[in-house]
């Protein structure tokens, strides 16, 4: 079963919520998001809704990875874009069709060779998948035209922020107040951090300290 027609059907749904950008909707609708959940929930896997992926964590609703990703291609040419969170390793796997090298962390090993597996299949080449703390970002591939974290925190991490490049975009869900998120999107000019507020969002949390 190939899906094409799922897929097709939350490409609709998709471009009826306002996503336009032609690449980011040709990789949603060329990627088997199906691969990316249980098999027992394939046949969910084009729903525009969040699933589980197990270890309590989240694959992203798509309507919010193509506004996500949509968002950070407005600041092209994107040549090293960092993810904070891999869970299902989706979101890598559409970015890395899009720029030129992903690097994504994890905290939770088993998600990430899951991650790994499935990533390598599809024949992505161009993502470095690691297993450490996202609060820390990845000092020793920095800086990052940009940078994208999939787990909601009260405060974006300063780290993160320090490594982007000049002009280069972070986006993120902040928790407002408890059970309400809002992304918001970040651009760093030297020092000075300016931010847009987009979309209300439901991520699972960014977990401070230890590795799972
Ligand atoms: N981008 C993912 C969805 C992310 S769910 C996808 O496409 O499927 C959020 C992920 O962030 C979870 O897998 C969770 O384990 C991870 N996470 C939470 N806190 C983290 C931290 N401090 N460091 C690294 N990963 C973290």
């Amino acid at each position: 079963m190939t899906y094409q027609r799922s897929r097709d059907r939350m490409l609709t749904t998709l471009m009826a919520m306002g996503i336009t950008h032609p690449r980011v909707l040709a990789v949603m609708r060329s990627t088997p998001r199906h691969l990316f959940v249980d098999e027992a929930l394939a046949y969910r896997g084009y729903e525009n809704t969040a699933l589980p992926i197990g270890f309590g964590q989240t694959i992203s609703q798509p309507y919010i990875v193509a506004k996500m990703t949509e968002t950070l291609l407005q600041h092209e040419p994107l040549e090293t874009v960092l993810e904070i969170g891999t869970g299902s390793g989706y979101q890598a796997a559409i970015l890395a069709q899009l720029v030129g090298k992903v690097y994504s962390v994890e905290r939770i090993r088993q998600l990430q060779r899951q991650a790994r597996e499935i990533i390598c299949s599809l024949g992505l080449n161009n993502v470095s998948l690691r297993y450490s703390d996202g609060h820390l970002g990845l000092p020793d591939c920095a800086p990052f035209d940009a940078i994208m974290v999939t787990a909601a925190a009260r405060q974006i991490p300063p780290v993160l922020l320090m490594q982007l490049k000049e002009g280069g975009c972070l986006i993120a869900p902040v928790e407002e107040e408890p059970k309400k998120q809002r992304l918001v999107c970040v651009i760093r000019h030297g020092d000075v951090f300016v931010k847009q507020w987009l979309d209300g969002v439901l991520f699972v949390p960014l977990i401070p300290g230890d590795l799972a």
